[in-house]
């Protein structure tokens, strides 16, 4: 069935007029009709049934009518990424709200050489990946900010996987089976890789535990995957 996110309240009665994209969907391209049902999430009331009541020239209205799953909260698990080309960065988005990411955290580093993203399209990359994997919440996706920003003001209660390129730290899987639950983040860098003095910053804080992701080296989306697939296994929603 057809999952769509929106922003309203979620509840039994409730109407809600999807914006005119949704709306644009659900009734051109899907070419549904009144009484077709479809699912509706907003991250913070679980999911609901919902019926389609009305179909206008620009706007439908559906009418919500019995919940389906209660919100339930994913693995508390960040990606801290620095900015790389569009489709990559676009790439990264997708598999992360795939790969159960609560929040994607944009970063420059001494070696980002890209300073602008487009938020709205990203959001709407997010909000699309969450649809359709059947999560119940959308990942944030926070603006970009620096690397040795966002470090300073860290919450020292969420540990941070640092994926080190420059080997010599332990195989991400060993580290992290090792390592407690809770909150946790993982930071991948640039195209050009992390400055010396970035990683030397980084290998010396004590949230931080550095790995490595095998012997090759990783593009950043696929180091990205890499990373948030390796957590779910050893620490997250992917336990037996
Ligand atoms: N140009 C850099 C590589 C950057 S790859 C170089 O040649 O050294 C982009 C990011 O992916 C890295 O900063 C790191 O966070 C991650 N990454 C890629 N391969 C990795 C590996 N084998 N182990 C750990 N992290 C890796």
């Amino acid at each position: 069935m057809i999952r769509l996110f929106v922003p309203n309240d979620l509840a039994a009665g409730a109407g809600v007029m999807p914006a005119p994209e949704q709306g644009r969907y659900l009734t051109a391209v899907m070419r549904l009709t009144v009484g077709a049902e479809v699912l509706l999430f907003n991250g913070r009331d679980g999911e609901w049934r919902a019926t389609l009541a009305e179909v206008g020239k620009r706007l439908c209205r559906l009418a919500v009518t019995t919940q389906v799953r209660p919100q339930q909260a994913g693995p508390d698990l960040e990606l801290v990424v620095a900015l790389v080309k569009r489709g990559r960065l676009e790439t990264i988005i997708e598999k992360a709200a795939e790969l159960g990411a609560r929040r994607v955290r944009l970063v420059t580093t001494r070696r980002t050489n890209a300073d602008r993203v487009n938020l709205p399209r990203l959001d709407a990359i997010a909000i699309e990946a969450a649809e359709q994997t059947g999560r119940l919440d959308v990942p944030e996706i926070v603006a970009p900010e620096k690397l040795d920003r966002v470090l300073d003001g860290w919450d020292a209660a969420r540990r941070l996987m640092f994926c080190d390129e420059a080997g010599g730290v332990p195989p991400a899987l060993d580290a992290l089976r090792d390592s407690p639950p809770g909150p946790w983040a993982t930071l991948i860098g640039p195209e050009g890789g992390f400055d010396p003095a970035e990683a030397e910053r980084l290998r010396g804080l004590a949230f931080v535990t550095s790995v490595s992701l095998g012997p090759r080296i990783l593009r950043a989306d696929t180091a990205a995957i890499a990373a948030m697939t390796l957590w779910q296994a050893a620490l997250g929603d992917w336990r037996g």
